[in-house]
């Protein structure tokens, strides 16, 4: 390895991705049949699924207004005469023998997606979108002697987006299908989740001399289904390629799979330069046509971007780089971030609760923020009440954030009950600081001899026997100046 990590200084990799992402429709692209993921086998298959002899297909209009959506939200130009085609190949999940798909007329094209990667940001050109319908699944492990196919899937829309060869490392192609996955659920157009197939990835890869304009033979790894495996599968092949090049070997067009079970790619098969699918338009679909007020109508439903809250959040609300990017990451926690600066403007203080104590809560209870709009009022005065001193953040957000959460109710009213207001009083505090200090004469000494690090300890007794009553920066203060005494 230390060996090809040299060589590699060399080389550059390209890397073109397809996505394939299915469209969160309750319907199929050119029927009423259900997309439900994990029904039982071939129970949503009418006969339009089937393609048998006499059906006829009509297309679904949610569909095609995700893909404008997604479109949309990254730049693309959205095409206005459309039609579907009918790639024919034979596939045993495959029903009619050719399937619908706009390869060779994409509805939306050109537009970028940027990216943050270790070397910084960066914009990731897309060469298109297009619409197509999903083959059903054959499955090789149930039986010894057979295949079983569910044909489920048969139908379901999908939108193929595809990258121009502008990725280079596979932390980049790590990070874009990251922000891809995350942009189709923020815009609902798909539910991202790769484990059930939603979102699957192949990945081109060529590698050339650095400098070299000329793009290198590909190899193309299909369906890979985890950000992860994208990412060691482009790590294996670019390493492969390297090694081929170096040993005086060429390398063939293939088409190639990843085996999770060592991190490595196998070929499937040697890909022929241009297959031909002898595409032609389905004479079953009539063609469509957008209006421009059809994609504005839309362009005005989109909800802000992640990219565009990140701004408006750094200038608005101050806030670092990490806590936007964090609190951009999923729209329900976004849109709770919103509604909670409206009432609040403890900017920082409600991005740290929710970045903390309220995702945590969240986690472990299995709990939604929409089930939290109740509390949304009580939040902000919980909040408030430790930015004034009133209660202190550790007993705030341990104890009294579970029990307003479990039961709606005002926080100071609760506290106020179970005594567990922050003590301002200087007399209080100081009989609690003397307590601490007379328990711990050694520790007291050590600490006058240089182990400074014990006010950890002391503050900690004191805010203990205080039922954390005590507020920590006062004590640390009373404690610093009687142990200089
Ligand atoms: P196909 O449909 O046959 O797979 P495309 O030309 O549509 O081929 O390209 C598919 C993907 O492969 C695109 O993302 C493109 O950027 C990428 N790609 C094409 N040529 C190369 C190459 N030499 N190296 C890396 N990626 C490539
Ligand atoms: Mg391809």
């Amino acid at each position: 390895m230390t060996h090809l990590s040299t060589l590699s200084s060399n080389y550059e990799a390209v890397i073109g991705l397809e996505i394939h992402a299915q469209l969160a429709t309750k319907s199929k692209l050119f029927c009423g049949d259900a997309t439900d993921f994990g029904a039982a086998p071939n129970t949503q298959i009418s006969p339009i699924t089937l393609g048998h002899p006499g059906t006829l297909p009509k297309t679904n209009e949610k569909a095609i207004e995700s893909a404008i959506r997604m479109g949309l939200a990254c730049g693309c130009a959205i095409e206005k005469d459309n039609y579907f085609a009918r790639k024919n190949y034979f596939y045993p999940d495959l029903p009619k023998g050719y399937q619908i798909s706009q390869h060779t007329t994409p509805i939306c094209i050109g537009g970028q997606v940027n990216i943050k990667t270790s070397t910084g940001e960066k914009s990731i050109q897309l060469n298109r979108i297009h619409l197509e319908e999903d083959a059903g699944k054959s499955i090789h492990d149930l039986s010894e002697t057979d295949s079983c196919i569910d044909l489920n899937r048969a139908g379901t829309p999908l939108i193929e987006l595809v990258t121009e060869p502008c990725l280079h490392s596979a932390e980049e192609a790590f990070a874009f299908v990251t922000e891809i996955r995350k942009l189709v659920r923020w815009l609902g157009v798909c539910d991202g989740n790769m484990e059930e197939g939603s979102l699957r990835c192949d990945a081109n890869i060529s590698i050339r001399l650095k400098g070299a304009a000329k793009l290198g033979t590909r190899v193309e790894v299909k369906n890979l289904n985890s950000i992860r495996n994208i990412k060691k599968a482009i790590e294996f092949e670019i390493d492969r390629l390297i090694q081929i090049t170096e040993s005086g070997g060429t390398i063939v067009q293939q088409t190639r799979s990843f085996d999770a079970n060592n991190d490595t790619t196998f070929s499937i098969r040697d890909k022929e330069d241009a297959n031909d699918y002898r595409y032609f338009p389905d004479p079953d679909l009539a063609p469509f046509h957008l209006t421009e007020e059809s994609i504005e109508a839309i362009r005005k439903q989109l909800p802000a971007l992640p990219n565009e809250l990140q701004k408006q959040w750094t200038s608005t609300f101050n806030l670092s780089a990490y806590d936007v990017e964090q609190l951009s990451e999923n729209k329900e926690e976004a849109a709770f971030f919103i509604q909670l600066t409206k009432i609040s403007p403890h900017y920082k203080a409600i991005a740290n609760w929710i970045l903390g104590p309220i995702r945590s809560y969240l986690n472990e209870s299995n709990n939604k923020y929409e089930n939290l709009s109740l509390v949304l009022t009580y939040l902000a005065e919980l909040i408030e009440m430790v930015e004034t001193n009133q209660l202190n953040f550790s007993v705030a957000s341990t104890k009294v954030l579970k029990e307003i959460l479990a039961q709606p109710q005002s926080p100071l009213t609760y506290a106020t009950k179970h005594n567990l207001l922050q003590s301002n009083s200087s007399y209080e505090l100081e009989q609690w600081v003397n307590e601490v200090l007379s328990k711990h004469p050694d520790k007291v000494t050590e600490y006058k001899k240089g182990k400074k690090g014990l006010i950890g300890l002391f503050v900690g007794e004191v805010k203990k026997i205080s039922q954390g009553k005590a507020d920590p920066k006062l004590s640390t203060q009373l404690l610093e100046k009687k142990l200089a005494e």
